[in-house]
């Protein structure tokens, strides 16, 4: 299972196929991307292998330069392309590693506070409870926060937003994330290989670390929200 994610000036859906690619070999059972373009948020999944997603983003392509992908090894869920990520709700789209152990709490509250979900999975709580914070009025950042602390469990999550086509947020807690520097772009990756065609610059985030991306600038903070500095690495992995 693995996530890659990118917001940048190029295309991202093949930018974000090819990590999904190279993650392959975590194993997974499902595979889905998510775009933001002009505001809009759009995504395509697919059970299965990634050639049956190749062949569904040719039905449905995704256009926009900022977004997100994953591979799926299930654990709350059948392998379904109904339960396969990115998760949606409301303004909102994002993709989850790990598992949410309060899950069923959270989302017994937002059922009560009117929310329907469409998938079994223990991720979409999150999707929900990140979407219901940017109804209360909070920016994407302030809402990203707002969420991550609300969870008990592992997680490495990327998540976009609607209305934010230069915006890419991510976090982590028990389950590997990375950033990647690009020029004019930033990427995200559970591991540097899936990064490697992308950048040979990384910073790993530690557990409880969160970071906000944008096309020029990467800001990383830590779980009391606190700005910090992880060291940039300079991988030597080759394509
Ligand atoms: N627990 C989540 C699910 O079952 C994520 C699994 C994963 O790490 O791929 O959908």
């Amino acid at each position: 299972c693995g996530i890659c994610g990118v917001v940048g000036h190029r295309p991202a859906t093949p930018i974000v196929f090819e990590g999904l690619r190279r993650l392959e070999y975590r194993g997974y059972d499902s595979a889905g991307i998510a775009t933001v373009e002009h505001g809009k948020l759009s995504r395509c999944r697919a059970a299965g292998k990634l050639d049956n997603l190749k062949h569904a983003l040719e039905k449905t392509p995704l256009s926009g330069t900022t977004g997100i992908g994953h591979t799926r090894w299930a654990t709350h869920g059948a392998p379904t392309t109904q339960n396969a990520h990115p998760h949606h709700a409301g303004q909102v789209t994002i993709v989850h590693n790990g598992i949410i152990e309060n899950f069923a709490a959270l989302k017994q509250r937002l059922e009560t506070k009117g929310r329907s979900f469409e998938t079994e999975t223990d991720s979409e709580a999150v999707a929900h409870l990140l979407d219901d914070y940017i109804q209360q009025g909070l920016s994407p950042k302030d809402a990203a926060f707002a969420t991550i602390k609300q969870l008990q469990g592992a997680y490495a999550i990327a998540m976009i937003f609607e209305g934010h086509d230069n915006l890419l947020i991510g976090a982590r807690h028990g389950a590997p994330l990375a950033v990647g520097y690009g020029e004019g772009e930033m990427f995200l990756g559970s591991d540097s290989l899936a990064l490697a065609p992308l950048s040979n610059q990384i910073s790993y985030l530690e557990d409880g670390d969160w970071c906000v991306l944008t096309r020029d600038h990467v800001e990383i903070f830590d779980a009391h929200g606190d700005v910090v500095h992880r060291p940039i690495q300079t991988t030597s992995l080759t394509t």
